[in-house]
């Protein structure tokens, strides 16, 4: 057992309840089962989350759907001061709320404020959608003849996301679904259910009317009644890639526009041309940051030629030195994984790596942090010698494992990197501009680095992720989610007595 946590929950020194926002006030579902919420770092529970079962969902989605006419017809420039007065408390609350992160998810303090940081970015683009929604006309497309598009909210939309960035990726779908009009039902993930419990009370204090903004907790019942609500018109997911293929199937197959962002497996090609030392820095919070727990984390890293020596030296000395500890404490930088479950599966992954001949240079497992015996620690671990179509070069693990591929050229590099399902990002390190512009142009990925490690796109741009990473046409963010929350509708008007005017 660990030590005492500083902090057990939202206001108590008890495990808090959490409940749902529906219709403007907190509820507790009815005979839902309860799920324990731990810090993954100590093991102690926090707080206990409902299973929100489908009748108290659809109870959720018809408060929305009443809230909706009002709403619609809110011009968007009132709409928008509510998440002008969000993005004022989502800074006031910015310490709370990235402890909380810490808490419930173990990554450290300075990555929670992180992605709050992005969270909030989000609310600031879609602060402008009085400009954003702006349709398009033409006068006189025949004699007298005008033409319009204009772009009209959907009604009740809905998003599910997933335990990795429980402060940030629900607010890449939030500000722009409640901004162009429609109401929002957000499904946080059950693991990490209490950060949105805070910022959803944000949101009641920034003045939204009752029914535009709820909250149902729980699992997968919770959202498959989302997903088979007639009165949901819009699902946005974030998860990974079976589930977002099966949420897509269902929500496209119900008639339901949807978007959904699945898992990665990001690779990085490292050429020996560039800067050894910025390459390894940032390549190294790329792999560990976040514990490996992140979609844009790169997790394979293919040398070419003269590189390998110099990468393997550096990666494999900032693998074995990193500090791994409690989120909180200070200098750590690195926290645990989510849950035993997941350290399992990923001791697991590697065990059949090693049986698949792979040769463990940095070993991560087997390691315990002191105060925190019980933790879901791994530490960061390096794996050369996998076969390319092998388990740990194709698998998304889900942790702070790096898989090292060497090739002996920039093209056949870029055919290593190609290879495999998913497209969510792919980076370059190089001192070359013809090599970099080589690789942008022929790398089958939607978010692409050359220098960075994590390339994740701003809020005003879409988080591009391709192939088995995801499913539908609009992505998330910026203008991408303003077209995703609205239909267009063109209107052709002609008035007779205007037609006879001269000038
Ligand atoms: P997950 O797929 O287990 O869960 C995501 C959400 O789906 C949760 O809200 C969960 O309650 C719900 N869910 C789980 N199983 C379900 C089912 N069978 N039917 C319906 N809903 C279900 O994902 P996770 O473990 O929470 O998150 C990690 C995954 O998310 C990784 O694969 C990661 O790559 C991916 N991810 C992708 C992006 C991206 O932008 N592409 C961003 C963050 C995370």
């Amino acid at each position: 057992m660990g030590p005492e946590p500083r902090y057990r929950g939202l206001m108590s020194n008890q495990p808090v309840e959490l409940l749902n926002f529906v219709g403007g006030a907190w509820t507790r579902p009815d005979g839902a089962p309860r799920l324990d919420i731990v810090d993954p770092a100590t093991t102690v529970q926090l707080a206990t989350v409902p299973l929100t079962p489908p009748e108290a969902v659809g109870q959720a989605v018809e408060a929305a759907h009443a809230a909706f006419p009002d709403w619609r017809a809110t011009p968007v420039v009132e709409r928008v001061q509510h998440l002008y007065r969000l993005k004022a408390l989502m800074e006031r609350d910015l310490d709370e709320l990235a402890r909380t992160i810490t808490h419930e998810n173990g990554k450290t303090l300075a990555e929670s404020i992180g992605e709050l940081q992005r969270g909030i970015e989000n609310v600031e683009v879609a602060c402008g959608m009085p400009t954003l929604i702006q349709g398009w006309n033409n006068e006189d497309i025949a004699r007298g003849i005008d033409e319009h598009l204009f772009r009209q909210p959907l009604g009740v939309v809905t998003a599910i996301t997933p335990f990795n960035f429980p402060g940030m990726i629900p607010f890449w779908f939030l500000p722009y679904a409640v901004a162009t009009g429609n109401c929002f039902v957000l499904k946080p993930s059950e693991r990490v259910p209490m950060t949105m419990q805070h910022l959803i009370r944000l949101c009641d204090e920034a003045g939204f009317p009752k029914g535009v903004i709820s909250l149902v907790n729980g699992g997968r019942e919770t959202v498959e009644a989302l997903l088979d609500h007639p009165l949901v018109r819009a699902v946005s997911f974030v998860g990974s890639t079976p589930v977002a293929k099966a949420v897509y199937t269902r929500a496209t197959a119900n008639g339901k526009r949807a978007q959904c962002q699945g898992g990665a497996k990001n690779p990085a090609i490292v050429l020996p041309d560039a800067d050894m030392d910025m390459s390894t820095r940032i390549l190294a919070d790329s792999l560990f940051g976040c514990a490996g727990q992140r979609c844009l984390a790169t997790s394979v890293v293919i040398t070419v030629g003269d590189a390998k020596a110099p990468f393997t030296e550096r990666i494999t000395h900032d693998a074995s030195t990193r500090r791994v500890g409690h989120g909180l404490d200070e200098g750590v930088q690195m926290g645990p994984v989510i849950s035993a479950t997941s350290k399992q599966r990923i001791e697991r992954l590697l065990d059949t790596g090693v049986s698949e001949g792979a040769e463990l240079l940095v070993d991560g497992r087997g390691k315990t942090v002191g105060g925190y015996e019980n933790g879901y620690f791994i530490h960061p671990t390096v794996v050369d010698n996998a076969h390319p179509h092998g388990t740990l070069a194709t698998t998304e693990i889900f942790g702070p494992v790096l898989t090292m591929l060497h090739a002996d050229s920039l093209d056949q590099a870029i055919a290593l990197a190609n290879d495999r399902a998913f497209g969510n990002q792919a980076c370059l390190f190089t001192s070359s501009g013809a090599a970099a512009r080589a690789f942008r142009n022929q790398v089958d990925a939607g978010n692409v680095g050359i220098n960075l490690g994590v390339a994740a796109p701003m809020a005003f741009f879409p988080f591009s992720g391709w192939n088995e990473s995801f499913f539908g046409d609009l992505h998330a963010q910026g203008r991408h989610g303003v077209e995703f929350y609205t239909n267009t509708k063109v209107v052709i008007e002609r008035w007779p007595s205007a037609w006879t005017r001269r000038f």
